[in-house]
């Protein structure tokens, strides 16, 4: 992977893992082909033609990608799965056996603690406010294996110290794994902070576009890679080739895109925090947000995520949401357009009513995922509708 070698985010984002095809009798393709073959032929038995051979286990789009998501990653490794429960599915496989104990943020997302509870029966799991390293000391256990952290978290917008908490974790012998589909590489590199995996899903910021499902793990030990890439061969849920090649897109204008995300996430910050009818605005980004600090310690922009709380009832949040109009009503995130959604009816509808509200969760506290409109359109919009 010489294009590792490159400084610049965007780019290793354009060039890591291309490979413009000049061989004799090749179309010279500038950009990674879409391989949709299944099987690669074989010039006798026992000789494969080229390290290809069947398409779950190794396809050249798939490779590029992993490539290309590594190099962004500081990583020596990247896996795709097919959707981002795909991949911790198959990282839970590899790293936790029955009667294992795990440490996760108490704000976590709600299909990992769906894994975790559900599909991983007899695994312990212990949440809690990662943002305060000292409730992680706590929590700690003779059998805890790993410490699972999302950073920020949603929809409160959490962030933990990531190296205090890998550092602490490593002391007493665990695993460190940080999702970071809410930064993505482009504002954070949780490898570099002592996380031993970082989990994507790539269905949101990386594919960017709100029309690919993706997941994938990114680490730099080989012996873990090793086992990650033979589950995802055994198992067999990769990422297809068209899918792919739509990540590899994505992957190349990230920054201009989280830029953009950023830019606009800050102004609709400030907006409703100066405004009447909204009790508190959670963004990282604004210099009174608790995590201002740590955010600007460990990563280098503070993403397009937001919540916010109106004043009111629930019934109030129902009728804001109804009257917006630029603001799309949807779950998921880190699209081009602008999503609002209401994570006590929708995304978190699913977490037990009393944990809810234990997190923070209200009536009227809303999750936004910041698009790539004009700033002032969205304003606009949300005045509009908050002072009508
Ligand atoms: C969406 C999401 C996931 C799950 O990914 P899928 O691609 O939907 O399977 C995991 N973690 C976070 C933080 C997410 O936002």
């Amino acid at each position: 992977m010489a294009e590792n070698k490159y400084k610049g985010f965007s780019t290793r984002a354009i060039h890591a893992g291309e490979q413009t095809d000049t061989r004799a009798g090749s179309t010279g393709d500038v950009v990674v082909p879409i391989h949709l073959s299944t099987t690669f032929i074989w010039d006798e038995p026992g000789r494969a033609h080229s390290e290809f051979e069947y398409i779950r286990s190794s396809n050249p789009t798939r490779n590029a990608y992993e490539q290309k998501l590594a190099a962004l990653e500081d990583a020596n490794y990247a896996v795709a799965f097919s959707s981002g429960l795909a991949a911790e599915n198959a990282l839970m496989q590899v790293l936790l056996r029955p009667g294992d104990h795990v440490v996760a943020f108490d704000d976590l997302y709600g299909g990992t603690r769906r894994l975790l509870e559900e599909v991983f029966q007899g695994i312990d799991v212990s949440y809690v406010d990662l943002s305060d390293s000292s409730e992680f000391d706590k929590a700690v256990k003779e059998n805890t294996k790993l410490l699972w952290i999302e950073s920020p978290t949603n929809p409160m917008i959490k962030v933990g110290d990531i190296a205090a908490l890998a550092r602490s974790a490593h002391e007493k012998g665990m695993l460190v794994v940080v999702d970071n589909t809410f930064l993505s590489p482009y504002f954070q590199r949780p490898l570099a902070l002592g996380a031993d995996v970082v989990v994507h899903s790539s269905t949101k910021y990386i594919g960017g576009h709100s029309d690919v499902l993706g997941g994938a793990l990114v680490t730099s030990d080989e012996v873990l890679h090793e086992k990650i890439r033979a589950i995802q061969n055994n198992a067999g849920a990769v990422l297809s080739p068209f899918d792919s090649y739509l990540n590899i897109r994505g992957l190349k204008t990230l920054a201009v895109r989280m830029e953009r995300h950023q830019q606009n996430a800050l102004r609709i910050a400030q907006f409703l925090a100066g405004h009447q009818k909204v009790a508190k605005v959670l963004y990282p980004g604004l210099p009174d947000n608790p995590y201002h600090e740590v955010v600007k310690r460990q990563a280098s922009g503070f993403g397009g995520m937001l919540s916010f709380e109106l004043h009111g009832t629930l019934e109030d949040a129902k009728s804001f949401i109804s009257r917006l109009r630029l603001f799309t009503l949807a779950e998921s995130l880190g699209g081009v357009e602008s999503l609002i959604e209401l994570p006590s009816l929708m995304t978190h509808v699913g977490v037990d009513p009393e944990v809810r509200r234990s997190i923070g969760i209200s009536d009227t506290l809303l999750r936004v995922s910041v698009g790539l409109e004009d700033a002032d359109d969205l304003i606009e919009d949300l005045k509009y509708t908050l002072d009508n």
